[in-house]
């Protein structure tokens, strides 16, 4: 989709690449222009991606301060296209996830903001690895446009509330090339690098006000609670600096959300949601990140008062209409929603029963995410075609008591994969004689001062 303003690059010439990557090498301070121009430099073709990559690795090892995420974090956005969302009549609201295991609170959000008065304009990716993408669920649902053009794309925000369509390959470019070189370089779990990288895409795309979950735990790139709180003080604090709204909401991911990973079975557990049912973990967590945007846009006198409201939008069905709305004004089959034999199907579904009686005390998020790669409903590359039908569905969550032989999995499959996909969900579930303590699925919340 092609957006609407470009800005231009700093002087990327009048950076001298040695003297930027000794100073940081010595742990010094880089200036704005220092960084600004580097990643210019890098953009155009001067700076070289050896060059980059030894920035990354002493940065890493030296850190960044505040003022040089900042400035990369501009940098980033200043590389491509802004979204201009003037267009829109009404408080711009966006979400983002730092990446999860059957994370659909996207496809809840959006039409659950939309119908509290919020404008929602969404611009969402595709899956890579582990984590599912909004787009590629959508395209369960038949005849769907992900691909919006820019002024069909503003036009539905501003009649439906809401819209979601593909990113543009062409926001924030420099954080995807120095991406793509962290990835390569052992730099990418370095959290200001982090930080700039998820602020800068939240910029471009021109939000009023941002809520981030920061995903914590086994199956995230956080690890433990203090860790994220970190994240989320940095994005906060870069966002605040930069005249933008972000507050944070860390999450829990240890085992999947929800029961349903894989894009149809994702879309039906996000239609339940919708219709007030669903597995609690993903009512609660889409309950406190739509209070904490609705609240952070000054639409409630209290984060209870928007949660309450964004419940009972969730309950009354109203969450659901917009969302109804929003299938029909991008082309998709609303029938389909409620006949959803016509959206992607697995030849067939085996059930995956306990090896034992007990309690389930673990379900090993990204092992789960592995067998559903497995079963062919994830990328290896970005080139690699997904099947849409595929997937796992878990009949029982983490504390529930089986008896040896119960099914709690169910496997969508073609056959592709299944035997492997079964090893990885063996390896991913453990049933042991005592109950752990079930931890709410919101860890933290921080608003935006
Ligand atoms: N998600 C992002 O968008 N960027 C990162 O660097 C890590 C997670």
């Amino acid at each position: 989709m092609p957006a609407d303003t470009v800005t231009a690059a700093p002087d990327a010439a009048a950076v001298q690449v040695q003297e930027v990557l000794r100073k940081k090498r010595q742990g010094q301070t880089l200036t704005t222009d220092e960084i600004q121009g580097f990643i210019a430099g890098a953009m155009a073709g001067d700076v070289k991606d050896y060059h980059v990559a030894a920035f990354l690795m002493a940065a890493c090892i030296q850190g960044l301060t505040l003022d040089e995420t900042v400035a990369l974090t501009e940098a980033f956005v200043d590389s491509g296209d802004r979204l201009d969302t003037s267009r829109i009549d009404g408080i711009v609201v966006d979400k983002h996830s730092t990446g999860g295991v059957g994370d659909k609170t996207t496809l809840i959000l959006v039409p659950l903001l939309a119908a509290c008065g919020l404008k929602v304009a969404k611009l969402s990716g595709r899956g890579l690895g582990f984590t599912g993408g909004t787009i590629d669920k959508l395209e369960a649902i038949p005849e769907f446009n992900t691909a919006l053009q820019m002024d069909a794309f503003i036009e539905q925000v501003n009649t439906v509330g809401a819209a979601i369509s593909s990113q543009t390959a062409n926001l924030a470019p420099a954080d995807g090339k120095l991406y793509a070189l962290r990835d390569v370089t052992a730099t990418v779990d370095n959290i200001p690098m982090i930080a700039a990288s998820v602020v800068s895409k939240k910029i471009a795309t021109g939000a009023d006000v941002v809520v981030l979950d920061i995903k914590v735990g086994q199956g995230a790139f956080m690890k433990t609670i203090e860790e994220a709180q970190e994240l989320a003080q940095w994005c906060r604090q870069i966002g605040e600096q930069l005249g933008k709204i972000f507050s944070t909401v860390i999450s829990r991911m240890e085992e999947p959300l929800g029961c349903a990973v894989g894009h149809t079975l994702e879309v039906l557990e996000s239609i339940d949601v919708l219709k007030g049912q669903g597995p609690k973990d993903v009512c609660d967590l889409v309950d406190v990140l739509g209070g904490v945007a609705l609240f952070t846009a000054g639409k409630a006198d209290s984060l209870e008062a928007a949660t309450a409201l964004i419940k009972q939008k969730r309950q009354n069905g109203a969450g659901y209409d917009v969302f109804k709305a929003m299938v029909a004004a991008q082309g998709g089959v609303v029938a389909a929603l409620e006949h959803t034999e016509a959206m992607p199907q697995p030849d067939r579904i085996r059930i995956f029963p306990a090896e034992r009686s007990g309690v389930i005390c673990e379900i090993d998020a990204l092992k789960v995410a592995q067998a559903t790669k497995m079963l062919g409903a994830g990328r290896k590359s970005k080139e690699d075609a997904i099947h849409l039908g595929v997937g796992v569905r878990l009949l029982h969550q983490v504390g529930d008591t089986v008896a040896a032989g119960d099914g709690i999995v169910e496997i969508h499959t073609t056959g592709e994969g299944e035997n492997q996909a079964v090893e990885w969900l063996s390896d991913a579930i453990t049933i042991s004689d005592t109950c752990p303590d079930i931890q709410p699925v919101v860890v933290d919340i921080q608003l935006a001062k």
